[in-house]
């Protein structure tokens, strides 16, 4: 909302639940069933009959379907539904890389109805189990033997069972099985341009991630990775975005790295997700939010070049379960040479829940710096300083 006030851009706003102001603003509030992206399109062409619009720009994960059937139905420029859909769903998705042969992760598809016991001996070790349509690493489990396996298909079914998540629909039934791709991971930001992947930033992820839950922390751009290596990383994501036809609009992929190359783990037809944009900012000062909505409506981009100076972010994640009760040392953490900003996005109160059944943060710790060591070491350094105190449900309860 923002980039498009700064932009002089009209925005009207379409949600799944009734805005409270939308009786005062009807033509700006619109409110939308995004499982239904058939029906969502025909309204938004009836509503666009008599206010006309010229782009149409999905959020997040929730609305790359239905924002691509939109844009369909008014013949604007957009990925096409299956190719959005198709990255929606990470079993479509492996079919169409494996088909393409961009190299990714062996997979297997089950139901939440299969019992583990029988299919452990089935799956290769170590694997990761996780659900095909939730986001934020909820839900994805690491298993390195058969017992290791029966806990975590157990665990991911409570999740998939839930009544919030099994209302999300089928798809939230089914269970895949990958093997585990070691190695250094990286997140890839990309804007896609006629079917051409223009890459925006490249993020390091210092924090190995080898499991048992995947747990997104700090994010440092430029990637100190070799040249060449880039380079690879940004030609298997191209390939990626082309196997599922994704032509249009932002790009969101995570990468690992090792001997054998880059794996793409999973791409996204979506920009970074949090607030984590928040690190990047083109030519003068443009932000990310601002590109894309250029982007979306045909305008002049005056350049694709990240700023040059080394950014990152941690997401600050939830150390466990119980409820916020405060924060402490955030004046002390924004002192750290390098930090700009501290954005607590937890409210005090609110009832917190780790991974893998949580895939919420605490929030944001943002740095820059002179060089990527030093945005690594600064957001690690104010890390450190904050205090959360985090108060066990149970003792609430007495
Ligand atoms: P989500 O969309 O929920 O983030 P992902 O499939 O991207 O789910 O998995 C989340 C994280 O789990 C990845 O960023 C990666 O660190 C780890 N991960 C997932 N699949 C694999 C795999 N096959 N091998 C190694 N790590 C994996």
């Amino acid at each position: 909302m923002e980039a498009a006030s700064g932009l002089g851009v009209e925005v009207v706003a379409a949600s799944e639940r009734p805005n409270v102001l939308q009786e005062a603003f009807p033509d700006t509030l619109l409110t939308l069933d995004f499982q239904k992206p058939d029906l969502a399109a025909q309204e938004v062409v009836e509503f666009a009959r008599s206010r006309p619009l010229d782009a149409v720009v999905p959020v997040d994960d929730l609305t790359t379907v239905v924002g691509a059937a939109i844009a369909h139905a008014l013949r604007l420029p957009s990925n096409s539904v299956e190719s959005a859909s198709a990255a929606r769903n990470k079993h479509v998705m492996r079919t169409l890389l494996g088909r393409a042969g961009v190299p990714e992760p062996r997979f297997q598809l089950f139901s939440v109805d299969d019992d583990p016991t029988k299919v452990a001996g089935q799956v290769p070790y170590p694997c990761v189990v996780k659900p095909t349509v939730l986001s934020a690493s909820r839900g994805v489990i690491r298993a390195d033997d058969p017992a290791g396996f029966v806990a975590a298909f157990r665990r991911l079914e409570a999740i998939l069972r839930s009544p919030e998540v099994s209302a999300l629909g089928g798809e939230t039934r089914q269970v895949l099985v990958e093997s585990f791709i070691p190695g250094e991971e990286v997140a890839l930001e990309g804007l896609l341009v006629n079917g051409e992947l223009r890459v925006l930033a490249l993020f390091d992820k210092p924090d190995p991630l080898d499991g048992p839950f995947f747990e997104e922390t700090i994010y440092v751009t430029p990637s100190r990775l070799p040249g060449e290596t880039q380079a690879g990383i940004a030609d298997c994501t191209a390939r990626a975005a082309h196997a599922l036809g994704l032509r249009h609009g932002p790009v969101h992929a995570e990468l690992r790295v090792n001997e054998n190359g880059p794996w793409i783990i999973e791409i996204a037809a979506r920009s970074i997700g949090g607030l984590c944009s928040r690190t990047l900012r083109f030519g003068t000062g443009m932000s990310l939010e601002e590109l894309i909505l250029r982007h979306a409506l045909g305008m002049e981009i005056p350049t694709l070049e990240r700023e040059r100076r080394p950014a990152g972010v941690m997401m600050i994640p939830i150390p466990r379960a119980g409820v916020l009760e405060e924060v402490r040392g955030r004046d002390d953490a924004l002192q750290v040479p390098g930090i700009e900003e501290i954005a607590i996005t937890a409210h005090l109160g609110q009832e917190l829940v780790p991974l893998p059944e949580g895939w919420q943060y605490l929030g944001f710790i943002f740095a820059r710096a002179g060089s990527p060591e030093d945005v690594e070491t600064a957001l690690r350094e104010a890390h450190r300083r904050l205090e959360f105190v985090i108060r066990d449900p149970r003792a609430s309860a007495r």
